[in-house]
């Protein structure tokens, strides 16, 4: 597994990948790995020659008051673990490599980053398509992985893969989870051994809103319900079921809900999402 600090060293490398006709699948990260980004790199695996995963702490995605100071960094122990899965490459690169003086870019979240955490993220999704436009430049993969726990954020780099044309194809991955539920994060190393306990009731509850909404109860009441539930243990940021191709009201024409959570314990927010099919009305 050879490691790239910059982008010629990584281009050049890939360049000769790609003269012997190899496919390359892409995995970004922020780095704190743990078996959900394993999962992505696993599934990278089955759909290429090669999988170069790239370790970068976007500073533009976070807001002001947000956590990128303290973000996690594991980078030992995320190398040893790409290595055991025979990763081709990890892309480490500083800021200055990814936004060289003078950088500037037109690439903007399309209308999918509106709501849910673009509304409580200023900006966020923002930062997110021009990382993951830029690492797509630098490497021109033919596939790109993404787990389907940051919801939106994968419909929103959809959205700018198509609206680019960018030929790359998305491939979305499950949500890997605790044996509690907890969706596995890195930013669940920030709870303490109270709230870790305390989390695995966000899982429960989004999993009994999903039963209410297959048994045909009104949505805003069975919303509500799960609002209250939740609130006995978090602080909620939003709850909201909706078409999970469009992330509008759901109506006659979906073919696909999602729930989708944001919460905060204590200081550390938690997101989490179900998408399943409508109940069939035969
Ligand atoms: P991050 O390092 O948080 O930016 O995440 C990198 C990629 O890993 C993103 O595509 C995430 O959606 C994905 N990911 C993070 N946690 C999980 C999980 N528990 N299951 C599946 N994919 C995940």
């Amino acid at each position: 597994m050879q490691v790239f600090n910059t982008i010629a060293d990584l281009q050049a490398t890939l360049k000769g990948l790609r003269a012997k006709g190899d496919k390359i699948a892409f995995v970004p990260t922020m780095g704190g790995l743990h078996q959900g980004h394993l999962s992505l790199v696993e599934q990278a695996n089955q759909h290429a020659d090669n999988v170069i995963v790239s370790i970068f702490v976007n500073p533009t995605q976070f807001g002001e008051n947000e956590d990128f100071e303290q973000y996690p960094n594991t980078l030992k122990e995320d190398l040893k673990q790409l290595e055991a899965l025979q990763v081709a490459g990890v892309f480490i690169p500083d800021a200055q490599q990814m936004y060289p003086d003078g950088f500037s870019t037109n690439i903007k979240a399309g209308h999918l980053a509106e709501g849910l955490c673009g509304e409580k993220r200023p900006g966020h999704f923002d930062g997110v398509v021009q990382v993951v436009h830029r690492l797509f430049e630098i490497i021109s993969p033919d596939i790109a992985i993404f787990g389907q726990k940051d919801y939106q954020q994968l419909l929103v780099i959809k959205q700018m893969v198509n609206e680019y044309s960018l030929p790359i194809n998305i491939i979305s991955a499950d949500i890997v989870r605790e044996a509690d539920g907890l969706a596995m994060s890195t930013r669940n190393q920030y709870l303490s051994a109270k709230e870790r306990t305390e989390a695995a009731n966000l899982y429960r509850i989004l999993v009994q809103l999903k039963q209410d909404v297959l048994s045909n109860k009104a949505i805003d009441s069975a919303i509500l319900n799960a609002k209250q539930s939740l609130a006995k243990h978090f602080k909620v940021d939003y709850l909201s079921v909706l078409d999970a191709n469009t992330l509008s009201a759901t109506s006659d024409n979906t073919t696909q809900i999602a729930i989708l959570c944001a919460v905060f314990l204590g200081s550390t927010r938690l997101i989490d999402n179900i998408i399943f099919y409508p109940k069939q009305n035969t």
